[in-house]
């Protein structure tokens, strides 16, 4: 079947055509046909890029200024005569959408009905700034591909397995009761694909495994799976809580921002962009919120780039001593995101700081870096593995798409 797997941020929309069914799910063999975005919406040169998968790239900057009118465009790119990879819009199948909140509503993915569509709006309040424009993008494909089933795939969803004492804040709680303050988690569809993947790449079930998994891109976050379930997460209410990020604080006394406001004379807005836009890596460093960047600049001998770099891995230690604590051991640690999956000196040097804790061998880590796609870069024989898995939440989007539409359970059933 022929998925689009669809993305609509405040101004952009990102989208991949997956081929994909019960069978290649099993195997592994479902294959991206095309992606294609459009960023800059609303303004007057738009950018929109198209690629099919062994293709060439096409880029265009038209004046798009809504997302009905940018989700339009690329339908016809995947359906265009000499770049398209399909013959026309009747050959999608089903559209799949990343919805970022699903609240307590939901703990796995839903086709999309008018009583779902309700639930997803209510959910807006805990996400003001990014389900409206989901909510957007779902009301626009809806309009343009008719009579297709559409199916929400939620960022929380994953860490709804969360025990209460892992996912209650230690503020009264009439707080939860009224205003529903608890943590949540995020990039649950990341996590829940490479722990899936790790799996099956061991070929074994994930009920047996105990795997922390770390998605470490802009935003980072970990997750502690045991027996399959999410048992806690280091995002909490919002994305802020847990590891230091590009330009996110991360854990944080909370009266330090109180202080801070205060003393500074700041309003709430103005605090809210201090912690999520000016902090984490970026404003320790005041270099920049790109690994990379902090990578050459604290070779070249930059001890705030050092700072920056020293203090984003030993957050990433201390999670994962408390996973394996909260799980009674550690049987694979998974890196994934933008760092995870590139970063040889960060991610890695708290891989080899872990395995050396956890048992006398040593990592591989030294030998090959960047590791292959899919790689173990541990001892196989160590008592834990630590694996690097490219995280694809869009495919994860796809076939609970397809699981939903063929037998109405969008849950993995295999492994
Ligand atoms: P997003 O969360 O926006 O999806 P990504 O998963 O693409 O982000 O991760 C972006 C981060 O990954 C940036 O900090 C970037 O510097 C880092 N990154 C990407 N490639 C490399 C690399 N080869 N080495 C180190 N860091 C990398």
């Amino acid at each position: 079947m022929k998925i689009l797997v669809l993305n609509c941020g405040s101004s952009s929309v990102k989208s991949q055509l997956i081929e994909t069914d019960l069978e290649s799910i099993e195997t592994n063999s479902d294959r991206t046909l095309a992606c294609g975005s459009v960023e800059k919406i609303g303004m007057t040169s738009s950018v929109v890029r198209y690629e099919p998968v062994g293709g060439e790239v096409f880029k265009d900057t038209p004046e798009i200024l809504e997302h009905k009118v940018a989700i339009d465009r690329l339908l016809h790119l995947y359906a265009d005569p000499t770049r398209g990879v399909i013959r026309s819009l009747a050959d999608i199948e089903a559209v799949g959408h990343r919805i970022v909140h699903g609240g307590e509503k939901f703990s796995q993915s839903a086709a999309i009905t008018p009583e779902i569509l309700k639930q997803i709006e209510e959910c807006v309040e805990l996400a003001p700034l990014h389900n409206p424009h989901n909510i957007r993008g779902y009301r626009a494909a809806a309009e343009l591909l008719p009579g297709v089933p559409h199916v929400a795939v939620f960022d929380t969803a994953f860490h709804q397995t969360m025990p209460d004492y892992a996912f209650m804040y230690g503020l009264p709680r009439i707080l939860y009761k009224r205003h529903a303050i608890r943590r949540y988690g995020f990039h649950g569809t990341s996590h829940r694909y490479v722990s899936y993947r790790v799996a099956q790449l061991l070929n074994t079930s994930r009920e047996k495994l105990r795997i922390i998994t770390c998605h470490l891109g802009n935003g980072c976050s970990m997750a502690a799976i045991k027996f399959r379930r999410s048992i806690d997460t280091s995002m909490g209410f919002t994305p802020l809580e847990g590891l230091m990020m590009g330009t996110r604080t991360g854990d944080l006394d909370p009266a330090v921002i109180l202080h801070i406001m205060a003393k500074e004379d700041l309003g709430l807005s103005e605090a809210n962009a201090l912690l999520n836009k000016h902090s984490g890596l970026y404003g320790v460093s005041g270099i920049s919120n790109d690994m990379r960047e902090l990578e050459e600049s604290a070779r070249e001998g930059d001890r705030h780039a050092r700072l920056a770099i020293d203090m984003f891995c030993y957050r990433i230690k201390k999670y994962i001593a408390r996973y394996a604590a909260v799980m009674n051991r550690l049987d694979v640690l998974v890196f994934t995101g933008g760092i995870g999956e590139n970063s040889p000196r960060s991610a890695r040097s708290v891989a080899r700081s872990w395995t050396f804790w956890a048992s006398s061998h040593r990592t591989r880590t030294e030998r090959r870096h960047p590791p292959r796609q899919e790689d173990c870069i541990s001892c196989v024989s160590g008592p834990c593995m630590v694996w690097v898995i490219p995280t694809n939440e869009e495919l994860i989007i796809a076939r609970d798409t397809v699981r939903l539409i063929l037998t109405g359970d969008p849950r993995p059933t295999n492994r």
